[in-house]
């Protein structure tokens, strides 16, 4: 037995996270000649402060890459910072601390938090998105995007939100209108933005064939790109005396002959043309009225229908009927034309429309078993597919051919075609904000919009700037950085002063990982081939759209650009659930109810937090935060470390099977099983309780004979590396002072014998008076008074036993039993 040392955590974590890194165990070498794995969490905004969240993403995520590397594989799993943005400029504004100081102060912070997680970051590869290094090659990939065309300005609507003095993306707009991070509600503005062509990409962002994704993500990616197939319609008008067409997208080319009104976005350049000089003061005002309003509130359903009639016609091409034109706030510019044809029969919204102002509905579309009736009776729209009517040359056209043969007669007639629109909108990267990549464009009253020239880059963002409270970025007012000259001419010209939204960085960060020291190009070919796509993506839900989306995009358009060779950025992705407060409620300050890891670390050991964050719940359904139960997975790592202190047996095992060391080479092969399945799959929890009921096994027999078999030394040696992954300090300890030498994150995962992981079984023979009467199978750890009962109750046996008496029952364990009887 080796001496008894008491288990102190804080005394050995903190000596092997020195040791791993100084021997550099966790750098992934470029030149392994192991299979690569790719294992990447989410890279984290330096708030300051790692929390539990981070710790509830980043520690099973550590404990996986750990089980696949024990798998023989050479594992790189990097760490880095997501360093611009907003918080850092807001520190700016309010502390007067330079967003670079508090951006770098809380790195260094996080660095020091994430070491005591004793995770296998690869520190060699760490990137930092707001240093120059890194920013310079996210100019570079904007002047690419901008070569191809892929990158482009134009003055475009904006969420503005007047509290923070900028625009937000759609995504940065809560449901009512109000701003995600002040609270302020959003306006529209028009101003000059930079956007870049994700609508170009759609159709195949639309194609998850390639990635292993779950279905709830995926599902959200199609309905954020929200494709709908229909066709285009060409309405037309006089207008000053010339035939003007107007389109408008319709997925219900088949009700084309129930338009009894058409209705216009109030910013659509039409309604000028079409409003008659009697309604012009109405209309003004009307559109007045819906510049004030966000995209939110008009598209509500629960709004009240509200619009103008501007006392212009359109005609319908397919009969020639002349239709009303209004305006109405419902219908939005950006999305379809900005002009929709009004059929309340068969839409609810134009169905609510027409009932408001008095419009006529019409039946143009009836299930098969269903009656005429009078639409004036209805109460809602029908739209669900049906027989064409009231529709003159398609009237009895079945459901099932109605859009087709409508939309085939509109190609022929020249008056539409088949069409595919997207809900997808550009996404714009313009921030009108200092702490973000400078976008490398220079203004030029000559020349024009000029790219800044590669060799040029980085366009430095500069790292001392003044705040105004004009709310305006502060790169407008710093001379030497907005004053240049233009590349072309050497005339005087100025800098683009927007920065990039920091989901620019977060779009190909993980390509840089792979090859972060290169200062020719962003990432050589080769490092591509070796390390991407990314395995393994681990990192929350709420990323489903807008990170995963963009990502997805870069490596798309890329590969088209020829900088790649592959589709998909991360072919499988896990999202991790949320853990909340002790009260049950999402962790936040203003709720108080925030708990830091470090106090808990503190107090038991950064293995037992890892333990307890894997031991909560399945991973991706996260749970609350209960201390007590940290206890719990404090009380196991005790044990643990006692079983092995107190059972090891120095030099010499007893190698003599017995039906007790037997058994626990089964249970050693089903608890490799159980926690090789459930590690595989994200089952921290169970692989947790496989190897707390294998513990307890083994403490109920600790102090029999078996304690010394080779069985029961073997069961703690495979017990320390299964146990590895979750808890890589207590383990890499106890591997130590049990002899082994080199590091326990080393060795290769235990294998198992398929055989040994079931129950054992044997055949129980029944004799009675001697005599073979029946034989069954029984399981081989059955004892006595099992056997006795099994014997004598089955319906054979007692049938040869009869009225006699018995006598005596002889068991021999594993074999046979003997019941002994006699008559009268
Ligand atoms: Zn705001
Ligand atoms: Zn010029």
């Amino acid at each position: 037995m080796i001496t008894r040392i008491k288990y102190n955590p804080k005394e050995i974590e903190g000596k092997w996270q020195k040791l791993w890194e100084a021997e550099e165990m966790y750098h992934a070498p470029d030149n392994s000649p192991k299979p690569k794995f790719y294992n990447l969490v989410m890279l984290p905004y330096p708030s300051g402060n790692l929390h539990m969240g981070h710790w509830y993403n980043f520690a099973p995520a550590d404990a996986y890459g750990r089980f696949i590397r024990m798998q023989g594989y050479n594992v790189m799993q990097p760490m880095g910072f997501d360093a611009f943005g907003l918080p850092a400029e807001n520190a700016a504004i309010s502390h007067g601390v330079q967003a670079r100081t508090w951006t770098l102060a809380n790195i260094n912070t996080m660095r020091k938090q994430l070491r005591m997680m004793g995770a296998q970051w690869d520190w060699q590869r760490e990137i930092i998105s707001c240093m120059p290094d890194y920013y310079k090659w996210t100019q570079w990939l904007f002047l690419q995007f901008y070569k191809q065309g892929l990158a482009y300005r134009t003055k475009a609507p904006a969420n503005w939100c007047p509290g923070c003095n900028t625009t937000l993306a759609n995504e940065q707009v809560l449901p009512n209108g109000t701003c995600e991070r002040c609270g302020s509600v959003v306006i529209r503005k028009e101003i000059d933005q930079w956007l870049l062509k994700i609508t170009d990409y759609a159709e195949e962002l639309l194609n998850f064939s390639k990635i292993d994704w779950p279905e709830k993500t995926m599902t959200m990616q199609r309905n954020w790109i929200g494709r709908s197939e229909g066709a285009e319609i060409r309405f037309f008008a006089e207008i000053d005396g010339r035939r003007e067409e107007i389109p408008v997208f319709t997925t219900r080319p088949d009700t084309i002959y129930g338009v009894t009104f058409f209705v216009l976005a109030p910013e659509h350049p039409w309604v000028e043309k079409i409003t008659t000089p009697e309604h012009k003061a109405e209309v003004e005002a009307y559109v007045d009225q819906a510049r004030h309003m966000t995209e939110i509130e008009r598209m509500s359903t629960e709004k009240e229908k509200t619009g103008v009639f501007t006392g212009g016609y359109v005609t319908n091409p397919v009969n020639g009927e002349q239709v009303p034109v209004w305006i109405a706030d419902y219908v939005l510019m950006g999305y379809g034309a900005g002009a929709i044809m009004g059929v309340p029969g068969h839409d609810q919204r134009d169905f609510e429309f027409a009932r408001k102002f008095g419009i006529s509905i019409r039946e143009v579309i009836r299930p098969e078993d269903e009656e005429p009736s009078d639409p004036d009776t209805w109460t809602e729209a029908k739209e669900h597919l049906g027989v064409m009517v009231n529709s003159g040359p398609f009237d009895g056209t079945p459901a099932d051919e109605a859009i087709d043969k409508v939309t085939r007669y509109l190609e022929e007639k020249g008056i539409g075609k088949f069409m595919v629109t997207y809900r997808l909108r550009d996404w714009l990267i313009s921030r009108q904000r200092y702490w973000g990549a400078p976008i490398p464009i220079v203004y030029c009253p000559t020349d024009g919009t000029v790219p800044v020239p590669e060799e040029q880059l980085p366009v430095w963002l500069p790292e001392h700037v003044e705040f105004k409270p004009t709310g305006e970025s502060p790169l407008r007012y710093e001379p030497e950085f907005l004053n240049t000259t233009c590349p072309i001419c050497g005339g005087p010209a100025t800098r683009e002063t927007d920065t990039m939204d920091t989901f620019m960085d977060s779009s190909w960060y993980f390509l840089r990982y792979a090859d972060p020291h290169n200062d020719k190009q962003p990432w050589s070919a080769e490092a591509m081939k070796r390390w991407l796509p990314v395995d393994q993506y681990i990192g929350g839900a709420e990323h489903a759209v807008m990170h995963l989306l963009y990502a997805r995009f870069f490596i798309k358009a890329l590969r088209d650009m020829g900088h790649l060779e592959f589709d998909e950025p991360f072919i499988r992705l896990y999202h991790q659930g949320i853990v909340l407060g002790p009260d049950g409620q999402k962790m936040s300050k203003s709720r108080g109810n925030v708990v830091a890891p470090d106090e808990y670390v503190e107090k038991y050991g950064a293995d037992t937090v890892r333990g307890y964050m894997m031991f909560m719940g399945p991973f991706d359904q996260g749970g609350v935060f209960k201390a007590d139960n940290l206890e719990g997975v404090w009380r196991f790592l005790n044990r643990f470390w006692s079983v092995i202190n107190d059972n090891w047996v120095e030099g010499k095992v007893d190698r003599t099977e017995t039906s007790e060391s037997k058994a626990i080479e089964r249970l050693r092969n089903k608890t490799i099983k159980r926690v090789t399945e459930d590690l595989g799959n994200f089952h921290f929890n169970t692989a947790l309780a496989a190897l707390m009921e294998c513990n307890n096994a083994l403490i109920k027999q600790q102090n029999e004979p078996v304690a010394r078999s080779a069985a029961f030394r073997q069961t703690l040696e495979t017990m320390m590396q299964l146990l590895a992954p979750m808890a890589p300090h207590i383990t890499e300890e106890l591997w130590h002072l049990t002899g082994h030498t080199g590091s326990i994150h080393l060795t290769a995962w235990p294998s198992y014998d398929e055989a040994l992981t079931h129950d054992e079984i044997f055949t129980l023979v029944v004799q009675v008076n001697g005599k073979v009467r029946e034989r069954f199978e029984v399981p081989a750890g059955i004892s006595e008074n099992e056997v006795r009962k099994l014997a004598l109750y089955n319906p054979r046996v007692a049938s040869f036993i009869g009225d006699a008496t018995v006598q005596k029952v002889i068991y021999i364990p594993g074999r046979l039993v003997n019941i002994v009887v006699r008559n009268g």
